[in-house]
């Protein structure tokens, strides 16, 4: 029997029903499919502050509060060889080291958690980035999720997860968090997400927040995880 235009219209505008007993949540298979996908999509996330050693990224890191990767890594083409050492950071001058630094916003602050956290660099750890977290967290300026991007990047140390403000955002409307506060997300990801995948994880979900499931108008269309995610954020 020959199907009519209008049927074949139809047929081929007919959206799906939508899947029962979807997994939801952290349940392990979920769990699996998002890493899975998130594999797929950004099989090499990594971090974008531009760093030849730890020691940079920390400084690369102190300096992307509350500031773009894009503007600290320009920032940071003129300073690093201008201060190339803990000594050159701890023992610079501060007013000068201020308007060095000043595009990145907060440079007051930032100013002094970077000459106090290579002081202690210096003075407590021989010189070099300490490699645990409870160490990285005595150096001022540094909260875990500085710790977390130093350890897991720079030293390929899985301690934790970086949780930043597209982490917040992308594992609320993938369900693996109902907390707000980065410290118990954090927490609730290390309960779900398997240690070995911490370091890319955390990559993964920063670089989908920047590209496809951003703040304002997430671009679920060209979201690979759209059959996954039920957020009520979603815009097909
Ligand atoms: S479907 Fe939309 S809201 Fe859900 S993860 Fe993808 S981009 Fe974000």
């Amino acid at each position: 029997m020959r199907m009519s235009k209008k049927s074949k219209e139809h047929k081929r505008t007919k959206r799906k029903p939508a899947r029962r007993g979807a997994l939801r949540g952290t349940d392990p298979k979920r769990v699996r499919a998002i890493l899975v996908k998130l594999d797929e999509a950004y099989p090499a996330a990594t971090c974008a502050l531009r760093h030849e050693n730890p020691f940079q990224l920390l400084i690369s890191t102190i300096l992307s509060a509350q500031c773009t990767d894009e503007r600290v890594n320009i920032v940071t083409q003129s300073l690093f060889p201008k201060y190339s050492t803990p000594k050159d950071f701890a023992y610079a001058n501060p007013q000068e080291l201020e308007q060095d630094i000043r595009p990145t916003g907060f440079f007051r602050n930032k100013t002094k958690s970077i000459m106090g956290a290579s002081k202690r660099i210096i003075e407590e750890f021989g010189g070099n980035v300490p490699r645990t977290m409870d160490e990285l967290l005595t150096l001022p300026g540094v909260a875990r999720k500085t710790a977390n991007v130093v350890l897991g990047t720079a030293y390929g140390i899985a301690s934790g997860l970086v949780v930043d403000t597209h982490v917040q955002r992308v594992s609320a409307r993938l369900d693996l968090t109902k907390n707000t506060d980065p410290k118990k997300i954090e927490q609730d990801l290390m309960k779900v997400i398997p240690q070995e995948h911490w370091i890319l994880f955390s990559h993964q979900i920063i670089w989908h927040g920047r590209r496809v499931c951003q703040a304002r108008k997430p671009r679920c269309i060209e979201c690979n995880l759209e059959q996954i995610c039920y957020s009520k954020d979603k815009t097909v």
